[in-house]
């Protein structure tokens, strides 16, 4: 790979036709249209969230003479240039230039580009930027620029994954789930966690069609011309999950639901008997593990251990294992009540409080309290022998 560094490019050259699309939220053009600001592999403009704090902070950083550090341009042809790293100042410079937003002067005024003093507009123009040019082959800059990762905010692991197996198959994939504007993102949400923007829908989408194996995945799709295995697996896992579960709780944000729907997707389910079995569920104070109640239920109520029941705490315990030992001592039998009833040596044990563990005296699942009324203390080994409920 050559590498060539340019000292002579001005804010002014970069921002000659420079487009902004707002709809997909990607800066496109600049250069005169020898510029190509977003090529597949980059992800979408994200200065501008934040309330825009980045991209302010790259007009105050010109306007006080600071560099904003390098910048790394793909030559593809003579006439044809990509931006590799710098696509989000590129694109912060252009947007402030064509009006897109405002800074905030020393009185705290908002100042658009076209309001400014001309002076202070022509230094903005007339600053130069720090650009290398590379070429090479287009495995070599991807490879590299995996490696980079300058700007301000690391690229995520799917953005780079996107740069390395861009092609067909990506774009129609981030057409699909990176895609603000889509409407269905607005219903996804309800399961999936992150934003479009960053990827983390495509993501889950890759993630549950491939069962984890992303990278795999997508090597092996990289040059489909279409995602209808991905689309269709994933409307399938968002289609059952809604038909399960007709309500929509905040704690089934980011739940594996592509591992449930392989798990239960066969299973059949009442969707009102589910809801009513829920609502129990989030109103009992002894569940501290909301997110397990969904596994729960689909695994039929059983695995209590997907709930974190609440246990008893450790003046609970001391208490009853006062009471307890006081009475056993009395009878001249074991403070376990199991060892007592048994027939060997530990049948008048008293154990220490550090050998025993409390128990429900009646199940947590069966409508047992975690308090000091359904409190009992066992030794180890009992406790452990009535099992998990
Ligand atoms: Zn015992």
């Amino acid at each position: 790979m050559e590498t060539t560094l340019k000292t002579d490019i001005t804010v002014k050259d970069i921002c000659e036709g420079f487009v902004y699309n707002e709809l997909e939220g990607k800066g496109l053009f600049g250069l005169s249209g020898k510029l190509t600001i977003q090529p597949e592999y980059q992800r979408n403009y994200i200065y501008a969230s934040d309330n825009g704090k980045k991209e302010m902070a790259v007009i105050e950083s010109i306007l006080k003479e600071y560099p904003i550090g390098l910048i790394y341009f793909n030559k593809v042809s003579e006439s044809n240039l990509e931006v590799l790293d710098g696509q989000q100042r590129i694109t912060s410079l252009g947007r402030f230039i064509t009006d897109k937003f405002a800074i905030k002067d020393e009185n705290g005024m908002e100042q658009y580009f076209s309001g400014m003093a001309e002076d202070k507009q022509n230094r903005i123009l007339n600053t130069t930027l720090l650009i290398y040019e590379c070429e090479g082959k287009e495995s070599e800059i991807k490879e590299w620029f995996k490696t980079i990762n300058i700007a301000g905010v690391p690229l995520n692991n799917q953005e780079l994954l996107n740069a390395v197996y861009s092609g067909p198959f990506v774009t129609l994939g981030k057409e699909e789930f990176s895609n603000s504007q889509n409407a269905n993102i607005q219903k996804w949400s309800a399961y999936i966690k992150g934003s479009a923007n960053r990827q983390e829908f495509l993501e889950r989408a890759l993630d549950w069609v491939s069962k984890g194996n992303i990278g795999d995945y997508m090597s092996r799709h990289r040059s489909d011309k279409n995602i209808t295995e991905l689309k269709t697996y994933f409307n399938s896992v968002i289609d059952w999950v809604s038909s399960v579960f007709n309500d929509v709780e905040s704690e089934m944000r980011g739940l594996e639901w592509g591992r449930l729907y392989e798990e239960y997707h066969k299973k059949a389910y009442n969707p009102a008997k589910v809801s009513a079995e829920l609502r129990k569920l989030y109103a009992d104070p002894y569940v501290k593990n909301r997110k397990g109640i969904f596994e729960y239920i689909l695994g039929g109520s059983v695995d209590t251990k997907l709930l974190e029941v609440r246990v008893f705490d450790e003046a609970t315990k001391k208490a009853v294992y006062k009471t307890q030992t006081a009475k056993a001592e009395k009878k001249g039998k074991s403070n376990c009540s199991h060892c007592a009833m048994g027939h060997n040596a530990n049948k008048n044990k008293i154990w220490s409080f550090g050998e025993m563990d409390a128990d429900h005296v009646t199940a947590w699942s069966k409508g047992g309290a975690t308090d000091i009324k359904n409190c009992e203390m066992l030794c180890k080994t009992h406790n452990r022998a009535k099992g998990n409920r």
